[in-house]
């Protein structure tokens, strides 16, 4: 392609904005982000194998899923535009009419609703068991039609652990596939686990300042094409503008993610001892401990009755922690767990999971451990 500027009139030249040319050599630290929604391919190679079309594929989002794949010791990643996303390109692109899933009702109300009531309609059959009833696993295995296993570890919201590695034998036994969920733990563990698909939404931890909803999805090359494909086909695409902002926000992930345990085990301590508190969960069991370095920022807990009406009375009198969903940022949130995460289930599951009236999710965010506890204190008076 030659282009004769001089030859031009206004519009032309304005629709064609002179091109700046970095001197070989001379760099940006940072990597500018890639807008373009289309590319001019070289003639010398396959249109295909270039950039092409930023649906299928960009340099910025590119950068974040190689980024992502490193750190989480995979062989290749897919980011699209949003956890969710993630989940149901993952579930669409592994399973077909006739397959069949098993999964765990402690999961993401999301995720549980796409597995029990949507696949269904691609005539795709679901069983769920509980992460506390591992010893069932295998008497659930339909032969020759179960595919895949798909769970979460800690489970969104109450952080029950999964037993990995029993998980895994099961699967590995009858050649079933396994994808998990690993939003609540964050990008930096699990690693040393052969999940075949390990899913994140970026919007948490990835991220991590609140301003951007993304998922990425990391595996072997080979399943992760058959994933890419149907996401490619669903539209899934992530924008470079919101790559760009994970790829910054990672930059200070593990300080993050290393000083909101801390606080979170502060204020674990301190809700632990405190009278009107009736149980606190926290991923401290002998499972969890051996299958993660850090315990994370999340805990749930349960209000006495006698200091507000409701789960969402309590989050309305704290002050500086606010009501809202999501978790993972920089600012701490709370979230009454059976309004947000439960009303799709059966009282009986309600409770089994402990998902109460009075019981709420908290995620700690980078303020100073004294000043939350402080506003958990005040509301709890
Ligand atoms: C938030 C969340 C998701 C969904 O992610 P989005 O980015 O909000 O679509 C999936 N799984 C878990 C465990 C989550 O907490």
């Amino acid at each position: 392609m030659q282009k004769n500027r001089s030859e031009w009139n206004v519009n032309t030249k304005l629709n064609h904005p002179v091109e700046i040319k970095i001197p070989e050599g001379n760099k940006p630290l940072i990597q500018p982000i890639f807008l373009s929604a289309k590319y001019y391919p070289s003639e010398s190679q396959p249109y295909f194998e270039q950039f092409m079309y930023s649906r299928v594929s960009n340099p910025t989002t590119r950068q974040l899923e190689l980024t992502l794949a490193e750190i989480q010791k995979r062989e290749d990643c897919m980011v699209v535009g949003s956890g969710v996303a993630a989940l149901t390109g993952t579930f669409l692109g592994l399973l077909k009419t006739g397959d069949h899933i098993i999964s765990f009702k402690e999961s993401y109300r999301p995720s549980r609703v796409f597995i029990r009531d949507s696949l269904s309609h691609f005539g795709i059959t679901s069983t769920f068991l509980s992460l506390t009833e591992m010893n069932q696993l295998e008497s659930a295995i339909v032969s020759g039609k179960t595919k895949l296993i798909h769970f979460e570890s800690p489970s969104n919201p109450n952080l029950e652990i999964a037993d990995i590695e029993k998980i895994i034998s099961v699967a590995r036994k009858y050649n079933v596939l396994v994808s998990m969920d690993g939003t609540f733990a964050g990008l930096h563990q699990h690693t040393q686990f052969d999940v075949d698909i390990m899913i994140h939404s970026l919007t948490k931890f990835g991220n991590g300042h609140g301003d951007v909803i993304a998922g990425c999805i990391a595996g072997k090359s080979i399943v992760l094409k058959q994933i890419r494909e149907m996401c490619l086909q669903l539209g899934a695409a992530l924008d470079p503008h919101a790559a760009y902002l994970i790829t910054r926000g990672l930059k200070t992930y593990m300080l993050r993610y290393a000083r909101q345990t801390e606080t979170a085990q502060k204020i674990v301590t301190f809700l632990e001892s405190h009278p009107k508190i009736k149980w606190v969960r926290y991923p401290n069991s002998e499972l969890a401990r051996r299958q993660m370095r850090d315990m994370g920022s999340t805990i749930s807990f349960e209000v006495d009755p006698s200091i507000a009406k409701s789960a969402d009375n309590f989050c309305h009198k704290l002050k500086l922690i606010q009501l809202a969903a999501s978790l993972g940022s920089t600012e701490s949130v709370i979230a009454p767990t059976l309004a947000f995460f439960g009303l799709d289930l059966t009282p009986e599951e309600r409770e089994s999971m402990l998902l109460t009236p009075y019981s709420v999710r908290l995620s700690v965010g980078l303020e100073d451990a004294e000043d939350l506890i402080r506003d958990l204190e005040a509301a709890l008076a």
